[in-house]
């Protein structure tokens, strides 16, 4: 079980987790973090923590990581995270306090296809350029800070249906990978309405004119880099700038873009970490 990795053997550590001894090695330091029990330390999964007094900065992998005014703050883990990630913190009077995360890994759905990939699409000039000018609204839309609280909550299912496609898989054509599945598939049905999993400022919604693979493309930041993206939808019923809230209705499920049929693609980014929406759902038990 992943969280035991990161906790160690000591239940009490639960209460407040030191961050593990200093440079020299010596006695364990006060405890600096804590973690949220329900986090989950695994491939395409999260952390949430708070510091306590004393903590002047926190770093992650190496880049400074923010934390709310109460000390609150939130990593995640990509899909093809490394089995270690440092997190560290600094204190007022200047010591590094530093510990590895383990991160559990996951055998994700991997498909074995017999047959070569097939060749791209069309690749004319006119396709390339419009699909610059998507990829860089979304990059736009992705670097917004809109100070959303919702990375705080725990997200709900932004619509009912089967699961159809699960965030990670991937095809290998006769050994050849394809890009792994990005997001969960929800087969909700034609028209029906899917909602915001969590609170949030809307960052990019493609309401005039479809994208050409995400076809109306709907993105939500949850705040301190946490967002979600909604593809294929019929329709949208927000528009960039409004702030919804968790349950809010937000669009309906199609299948504009490239989709083989009406379903809603979510996916999750933190910062440029892919993680997995379902692992947002539930607490473990
Ligand atoms: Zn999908």
């Amino acid at each position: 079980m992943q969280r035991r990795a990161f906790l160690g053997s000591s239940a009490a550590a639960l209460a407040g987790l030191a961050l593990g001894t200093d440079a020299a090695g010596a006695a364990a330091l006060p405890s600096h973090v804590t973690i949220d029990p329900a986090s989950r330390l695994t491939q395409g999964g999260w952390l949430r923590g708070k510091v306590l007094p004393g903590v002047k900065a926190l770093a992650f992998a190496g880049t400074p990581l923010p934390f709310a005014s109460d000390g609150s703050f939130i990593i995640a883990f990509d899909r093809d995270a490394t089995a270690t990630a440092s997190l560290v913190a600094t204190l007022a009077d200047g010591r590094m306090v530093a510990r590895d995360l383990v991160i559990a890994p996951r055998a994700w759905q991997i498909e074995h296809i017999n047959v070569a990939r097939k060749p791209g699409g069309v690749t004319d000039e006119d396709y390339l350029r419009l699909r610059k000018a998507e990829l860089a609204r979304i990059g736009a839309a992705r670097s917004r800070e809109t100070g959303a609280s919702g990375w705080r909550q725990d997200f709900i299912r932004p619509a009912p249906g089967r699961f159809s496609g699960r965030f990670g898989s991937q095809r290998i054509y006769k050994g050849e990978p394809a890009a792994y599945h990005s997001g969960l598939d929800i087969a909700g049905g034609a028209g029906t309405t899917y909602v915001a999993p969590a609170d949030g400022v809307v960052i990019l919604a493609a309401a005039d004119r479809a994208f050409s693979l995400e076809g109306h493309l709907l993105m939500i930041d949850h705040g301190m880099g946490l967002n979600s993206a909604f593809l294929h939808g019929s329709a949208l019923l927000v528009k960039e700038g409004d702030r919804v809230r968790q349950g809010d209705p937000i669009g309906r499920i199609g299948s504009t873009g490239r989709a083989t049929g009406p379903h809603l693609h979510w996916s999750v980014k933190w910062r440029d970490s892919r993680i997995d929406p379902l692992l947002l759902l539930h607490a473990p038990a």
